[in-house]
């Protein structure tokens, strides 16, 4: 894989760049996007280096499924990227242009306006507005290569995603890592690989289907699993205790009772009950999880130990948090609900702690599978014409 970092000394002036980000941002609730999202933050670091280099930046995203909702009009005020011009713009102090094609991709004429102004920014509109993003089509990714000269993938979190601005378009331009992406690769590298023992895993969040393949890939690497949140519960059904309305996966049951045998998955002793639902871990055992996170060598946590959209039942994954930051291990910490517990801009994140932006795609690569936006990273073969060095 080539990196952007590696052309750190070349000159790159006047170039154009594909950019491919994740600014798949949630809503803030209020009509408004949450500003301080980690996504948008990471891309950050590639924007600025491009921008540095004398590169004309050209941003790809998706927002959102708009295919998955039939009212044109509903499809674009909920998924418009145009918003985000103006976020970036404001972040980056800098003019961005908004480049709309809802009325047809013509590349030509795109070309033409990244050509013919002085702007160096230029945001285009959610790509999934066009069916060739998802169908992953080599004619729309021709065309997108043709904007540009070369080609960076700084979005992890869709980087397990068969789309033509992730994978195909790797067939016609030079291709790199962005600064984002590479810091993805080596730090889940690293504890796939050589992980400092004693490796903890935290699991949490809504669905054990989400995250059987990480407990099957590191069964034998990890020495212990701290469960949670709706993973605990299924767990808790394969052991035939009463669940009520709680949140389970039935169909994950037989395979949650064939793990129970492993001593390491260790379960809540007690939990945070509210009409007759299991809704967070309770006290004890956030006392016992802590006392295992602070003598860990590294910890991987994805998914609330609970309800925490609700205050009360946040107190299980905060009790989880206070103890990573007290503890001296290397932290991997993803997954869009898990993040969100951090306040990235209050918290002094210590340089042990590692926030990934993935969700599924973290998930995967952790299962110990190929992710489609890197092995297509992998394989593009593209160079750069000879003059790229003067
Ligand atoms: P992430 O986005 O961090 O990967 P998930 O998407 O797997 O995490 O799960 C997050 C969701 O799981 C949250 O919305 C949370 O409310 C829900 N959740 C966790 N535990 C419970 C529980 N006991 N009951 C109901 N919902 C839960
Ligand atoms: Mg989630």
């Amino acid at each position: 894989m080539k990196y952007l970092s590696s052309l750190k000394q070349k000159n790159l002036s006047g170039k154009t760049c594909l950019l491919r980000v994740d600014f798949n941002v949630k809503n803030d609730g209020n009509g408004g996007i949450n500003h301080d999202n980690l996504r948008i933050e990471a891309a950050m670091p590639t924007i600025k280096f491009l921008i540095k280099k004398g590169v004309k930046v050209v941003i790809l995203s998706h927002r959102g499924r708009p295919s998955k909702v039939s009212s044109l009009k509903f499809q674009i005020s909920r998924y418009t990227l145009r918003p985000f011009a103006k976020i970036l713009s404001k972040l980056l102090k800098k003019p961005v242009r908004f480049m709309d094609f809802r009325k047809g991709f013509n590349a030509s004429k795109i070309r033409e306006i990244i050509a013919s102004t002085r702007d160096s920014i230029f945001l285009l509109e959610n790509l999934r507005f066009l069916p060739g993003e998802e169908k992953n089509y080599v004619k729309f990714a021709r065309k997108l290569a043709s904007l540009g000269d070369f080609y960076v993938n700084d979005a992890f979190s869709v980087s397990h995603r068969e789309n033509a601005s992730v994978t195909a378009i790797t067939k016609y331009l030079p291709s790199y890592a962005g600064l984002a992406l590479e810091s993805e690769i080596m730090n889940l590298s690293l504890v796939m690989k050589r992980p400092r023992k004693p490796l903890i895993i935290i699991l949490g969040g809504a669905k054990i289907s989400d995250k059987i393949g990480v407990i099957k890939n590191f069964l034998k690497k990890a020495d212990k699993f701290l469960v949670g949140g709706g993973v605990a519960n299924t767990f808790f059904a394969a052991q035939n205790l009463p669940l009520d309305d709680s949140l389970y996966e039935n169909k994950m049951i037989p395979l949650a009772r064939q793990l129970l045998k492993y001593k390491k998955i260790i379960l809540p002793v007690d939990s945070a009950v509210k009409k007759g639902k299991i809704l967070d871990i309770g006290p004890e055992t956030a006392k016992k999880y802590a006392a295992i996170i602070k003598k860990a060598g590294t910890i991987i946590w994805n998914g609330p130990m609970g309800y925490i959209e609700e205050k009360q039942f946040r107190k299980g994954s905060e009790a989880i948090l206070k103890a990573i930051f007290e503890s001296r291990a290397f932290v991997i910490i993803g997954g869009g609900e898990t993040t969100s517990l951090l306040k990235l801009k209050t918290h002094n994140l210590k340089h042990n702690i590692f926030i990934s932006t993935g969700g599924g795609a973290m998930l995967e690569y952790l299962a110990g599978k190929k992710l489609p936006g890197l092995a297509a990273l992998n394989l593009s073969r593209v160079s750069f014409a000879t003059d790229w060095n003067n």
